[in-house]
């Protein structure tokens, strides 16, 4: 009865075509990449294509009256499950509102819609020199709007840094929806609270993002990839402090184990030398005349540390077969098992080749296989693990090994997530990691953004 209330004012409010009801539209819209069957989550009432801010605004006021939750949705691969809805309501869908509205090659900026593809942004700006360097693997379906929601970063993090880092402004519609604009479209700004830092990684709790501004930064004129393999995961690892030690500065320092190697060699064939232990693939970018140096510095680094092979793309073609191959890993893991699980985890650089060793530990232990990657430059992995949810042995086991992880992430100064964001699928363990006082004024700032607990209720805590 409130399901079908809630359609009837869905349809007075938006063009029909723009709303889906049927047991298997909202079952499709209702799921994400975490993809975890035991998690609570429950199906959607109705999906919304917006394309307007104002029709957000409808919506809003709508939810508001029917005290029914809204779920914002980018392209719905985050992996944490943090999209899917735990209590019905609208699943708000920005895939229509995907317009790059302006780029600005004088202030270096774009502003963009939120259901922007973070790859077609970056395409788009190249063409004019430009570079908006934030890189999830998955950059050819994620949005802007799901990336400043988990304050996505990816490898080129270790030398640009994330998404908050390039979100100068943006407009946000609030719980009650009002309009406002968290920033200014200016390089700097200290007028006030940065509010909208509050917004970067709220994971959708606190208000929907209807617009932001980006910073744009001079697209580097060259770039080459340097792959180098490993016979011990802990040359690999201290190799990647090794080089940073020296003061040497590459765009990702990124890493693949053997697991890793073998499995994406096995369905993605690119060459890969699957006999090795672990391999690093080191992207360095700059004036075309500084590569070969720059490249030679690190090809010394790396001779001395045991590398044991190591290759450098010639050309584009080449940079993107490497990468084509790493970012192909968790695709590749479904095709061991039905299903694969992902996770972000973070330490201090320096305690890193004991994280690594402590995950593949704990999985021989629990008879579970891990691919691991990562972009290991920040300290930060992903132990990607292939699994049959059918399989209540396997479930059981995945389970005790995660809870294992994450203690051995907290005892080696770490926390659980670098990128990915908590969502439903971490919310158990964050108090083990944030500090109660913080996650009592995290509290308080949903409530005092979201009264009525309808922005994407019970996620992250
Ligand atoms: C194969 C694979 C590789 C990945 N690699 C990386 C990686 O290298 N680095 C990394 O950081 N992440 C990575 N991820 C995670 C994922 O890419 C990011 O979380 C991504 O940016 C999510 O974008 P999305 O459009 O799919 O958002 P969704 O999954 O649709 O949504 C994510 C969150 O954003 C909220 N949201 C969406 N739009 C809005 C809006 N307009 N306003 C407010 N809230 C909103 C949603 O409610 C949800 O909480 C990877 C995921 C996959 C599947």
């Amino acid at each position: 009865m409130l399901t079908s209330n809630l359609i009837k004012e869905l349809n007075k409010a938006l063009p029909s075509e723009n709303i889906l009801s049927e047991i298997e539209e909202r079952y499709v819209y209702s799921v994400d990449a975490s993809n975890d069957p035991y998690t609570k989550s429950t199906l959607a009432d109705a999906v919304v294509f917006v394309e307007s801010i104002e029709q957000v605004q409808k919506v809003v006021s709508i939810a508001n009256k029917q005290m029914t939750p809204i779920i914002c949705r980018g392209a719905g691969t985050n992996t944490v499950g943090a999209c899917v809805p735990t209590h019905g309501g609208i699943i708000l869908n920005f895939s229509k509102m995907n317009k790059i509205l302006e780029i600005n090659s004088n202030n270096m900026t774009a502003r963009v819609q939120p259901g922007v593809i973070v790859g077609d942004l970056q395409n788009e700006v190249e063409k004019l020199g430009l570079f908006y360097p934030p890189d999830p693997s998955n950059l050819k379906v994620s949005t802007i709007g799901g990336s400043i929601a988990q304050n996505s970063a990816g490898a080129r993090c270790f030398k640009y840094g994330a998404t908050k880092d390039y979100v100068l402004d943006m407009l946000v519609v609030t719980a009650n929806g009002e309009l406002i604009r968290t920033g200014s479209n200016t390089i700097k700004n200290a007028t006030g609270y940065n509010l909208g830092s509050i917004f970067i990684g709220s994971e959708g709790t606190l208000g929907i993002v209807v617009e932001a501004t980006i910073k744009l930064i001079p697209k580097p004129e060259s770039t080459q990839v340097i792959m180098a393999y490993f016979n011990t995961v802990e040359d690999s690892v201290s190799t990647v402090n090794k080089i940073i030690e020296e003061q040497v500065f590459p765009t990702t320092l990124d890493f693949m184990d053997k697991n890793a190697i073998q499995t994406i060699e096995k369905f993605y064939p690119t060459g890969l030398l699957c006999d090795k232990e672990a391999a690093l693939i080191i992207e360095i970018d700059g004036y075309q005349v500084s590569l070969p140096t720059l490249r030679e510095k690190i090809c010394d680094i790396l001779r001395k540390n045991n590398a044991v092979n190591i290759q450098y793309s010639t050309n584009k073609i080449e940079s993107d077969n490497i990468w084509r191959a790493r970012r192909s890993s968790m695709a590749s893991c479904t095709k061991v098992k039905p299903n694969v699980t992902t996770d972000d985890i973070i330490v201090p650089r320096s305690n890193l080749a004991k994280l690594v060793k402590g995950i593949q530990d704990i999985c021989k232990r629990h008879n579970l296989t891990v691919c691991m990657v990562g972009h290991v430059g920040d300290g930060s992995v992903h132990p990607q693990i292939p699994i049959d949810y059918n399989d209540k042995n396997e479930y059981k086991h995945y389970k005790i090994a995660k809870s294992e992880i994450y203690q051995l992430t907290v005892k080696l100064g770490g926390t659980i997530s670098g990128e990915h964001g908590i969502g439903l699928e971490k919310k158990a363990y964050i108090a083990k990691v944030v500090d109660g006082g913080a996650l009592d004024y995290m509290r308080q700032i949903k409530k005092i953004f979201d009264p009525k607990n309808i922005l994407n209720p019970y996620k992250i805590f």
